[in-house]
């Protein structure tokens, strides 16, 4: 069986895990931590980076620091994870769902503005399969309209737009690393604070509402209960495990783009053909293949291909069902303006195996049903 992913593991993971139990220290914010919040920093240019124990919470950090008040509306696409949506929806917020680009599966920038109202504060933006919304349209948008923009980079790490990686554009940045991501510590993610001005009521936010972060840094003497907050610092166990991963970040991401580049090639053809459609990668993105996927004629012929693929012992799936069709989708949110694309394309969308260091031999047997279904 070909799997539709397998977890990275480079080999130092079991090492640093047992380093930190020597060191008593396997709570939050112990070394590890710090080495990955550092490490991404550094590599990003990002102004403050903190581990989470997920993209969820990093996105749910994100929506608190937002201030959403009752009613206030956030934008984003529909074509997402459930955590997107849900992060703000705890916070408060009504959903306003946009219209995707049929190339990217990104929000369609074009689309923003007419789903701006008195009452938007936000816009969230998703970068699908690693590859950047047009973040220079988006954020003009947010200036002229005082709005603050949230990307969910869940997929983006190691990807840039125009030379920024993702995360670091808009004023916060989340990033998973799930075991299904490119960097994984089973469960986790980081925030981004592209803003300095959060830093302090992030950290509280993160650590129960205390101020505890500042305690540390000897700023003030005592440290006490300061606001309202949650637990989002992960384990230093679980930053032990990413940080082998991200030492051999550059390895994992070549590797990957390797995978992305032989399927993109060896299905050309079938895209000239007109048989298929291939991901866009538009000018100035510079995606980390977090996932490779192609689309089929309509929703018949990806249920046929799956279910091909299956009978050869490949596991290939289809992604989101959009969210303002679901039932919170329904409750929480509306779609602004005709859904032209984001079920149609949703619909068509399927996903081929893709992971680090995927066996060559497989890699060619994926390929080559993939050819052979389209070619009856
Ligand atoms: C994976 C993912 C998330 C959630 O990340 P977790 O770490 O699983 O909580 C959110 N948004 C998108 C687009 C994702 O792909």
């Amino acid at each position: 069986m070909i799997h539709f992913n397998v977890p990275p593991f480079v080999g130092a993971e079991f090492d640093y895990m047992q380093e930190a139990v020597s060191n008593h220290k396997i709570c939050g914010d112990g070394q590890y931590t710090k080495i990955c919040n550092k490490w991404i920093e550094d590599k990003f240019n990002a102004q403050k980076v903190l581990l989470t124990t997920s993209g969820t919470s990093a996105l749910e950090m994100a929506a608190l620091l937002c201030g959403i008040k009752p009613d206030d509306e956030v934008i984003l696409p529909s074509f997402t994870f459930s955590s997107t949506a849900t992060a703000f929806v705890l916070a408060g917020a009504k959903l306003v769902f946009v219209d995707i680009r049929p190339d990217t599966m990104n929000i369609d920038e074009k689309k923003i503005e007419q789903a701006i109202t008195e009452k938007t504060r936000v816009i969230c933006v998703v970068h699908y399969a690693g590859v950047s919304c047009e973040m220079d349209t988006i954020m003009d948008i947010a200036y002229r309209h005082n709005l603050l923009v949230v990307e969910d980079a869940a997929q983006g790490v190691m990807s840039a737009y125009k030379g920024q990686a993702l995360g670091t554009i808009g004023d916060f940045g989340c990033y998973s690393f799930h075991e299904t991501k490119n960097y994984s510590m089973g469960e986790g993610g980081a925030f981004v604070i592209n803003n300095a001005e959060f830093n302090e009521k992030a950290e509280i936010l993160r650590e129960k509402g205390t101020n505890r972060a500042q305690f540390f840094r000897g700023q003030v003497a005592k440290y006490s209960w300061v606001g309202y907050g949650s637990s989002y610092l992960p384990s230093d166990l679980n930053a032990a495990y990413l940080w082998a991963q991200l030492q051999e970040a550059d390895k994992i991401n070549s590797n990957r783009l390797e995978t992305w580049n032989q399927y993109y090639m060896s299905f050309k053809r079938l895209e000239d053909e007109g048989m298929i459609q291939l991901p866009v990668i538009p000018d100035g993105c510079i995606h980390n293949a977090h996932m490779f996927y192609i689309k089929c004629r309509d929703l018949e012929e990806r249920t046929n291909y799956i279910r091909y693929m299956k009978d050869n012992g490949i596991l290939c799936v289809f992604h989101y069902v959009p969210l303002h069709s679901a039932p919170a989708g329904l409750k929480y949110g509306r779609f602004n303006g005709e859904d032209k694309f984001t079920t149609k394309e949703s619909d068509r969308l399927v996903r081929l195996p893709m992971y680090y260091n995927i066996d060559k031999k497989d890699l060619e047997l994926v390929i080559n049903k993939t050819i052979s279904f389209f070619k009856k």
